[in-house]
């Protein structure tokens, strides 16, 4: 019996899960991200394109990053894969109370069908007005002569993108939701980024603690089972456990 097999088939009392996602699980969708390429995106630095700092300086390139990744994400060659159709099959079993919360911007989750996400990091695919504070969905470039539907104002939109510096989306809900979880599992993400880094740590003692990440972490040690695995595999591997065989 490995240490997986004592973990969750002799505990039948799972019934909340926490899933923390990261880079990892985009990364196998095509999808890179500054942890992939030494603290470069598509060759831009932190610096550049993603801070509040940036988009003043140099607003038009920082749109011009932004509508490439969101090209990106649009085009055919980026879709959901195993790893988010498992967490997707996972939440429509109904046997548990599934909360996805996603460090990523992309939004393959949802097109996998998961229904709970919480992006703590902003969306691709969604603008935020500077002047009303609105948040709103959008598929097409952004510029800086943009004009917000909610308040008519010219060039206040900025891509609603947690930016270094900013405060992430949610802390209070996520919070809640880690207070009560008696499986976190954290997935694709290397435990650099923080507030997401400490997750981990305010989960209550009682709740089994999951890494599964293609390496180990500068956090493996927090968690009682590392699956060091891509995250489909990881995510095949689990499933096994969570889900009733065929
Ligand atoms: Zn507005």
């Amino acid at each position: 019996m490995t240490i997986l097999d004592d973990l969750l088939q002799n505990n039948k009392s799972i019934k909340n899960i926490v899933i923390l996602s990261g880079a990892g699980i985009s990364a196998e969708s095509g999808i890179r991200t500054f942890r992939d390429s030494n603290g470069l995106w598509e060759d831009h630095s932190i610096e550049e394109v993603a801070t509040p700092e940036a988009f003043q300086k140099n607003p038009k390139l920082v749109h011009n990053f932004y509508n490439q990744r969101r090209k990106q994400l649009l085009s055919s060659e980026v879709d959901f894969n195993k790893a988010h159709q498992i967490i997707t099959e996972i939440e429509d079993s109904n046997l548990y109370n599934i909360v996805v919360i996603t460090q990523n911007v992309d939004d393959l989750h949802e097109r996998s069908g998961t229904k709970n996400v919480i992006h703590m990091h902003g969306e691709l695919l969604k603008t935020k007005c500077t002047s009303c504070n609105i948040s709103s969905p959008i598929d097409s470039d952004l510029d800086t002569q943009s004009i917000c539907s909610h308040c008519d104002e010219k060039g206040t939109l900025r891509p609603d993108i947690v930016w270094f510096g900013e405060m992430p989306y949610q802390l209070n809900e996520i919070e809640t939701y880690l207070n009560s979880a008696d499986l976190f599992l954290s997935i694709g993400t290397s435990g650099q980024v923080y507030p997401a880094a400490m997750f981990v740590s305010t989960t209550p003692s009682e709740c089994i603690k999951l890494e599964i990440n293609i390496e180990k972490t500068n956090i493996s040690n927090q968690f009682d089972y590392s699956i060091q695995e891509s995250s489909s595999k990881g995510m095949e591997i689990l499933k096994n456990y969570l889900l009733p065989q065929k």
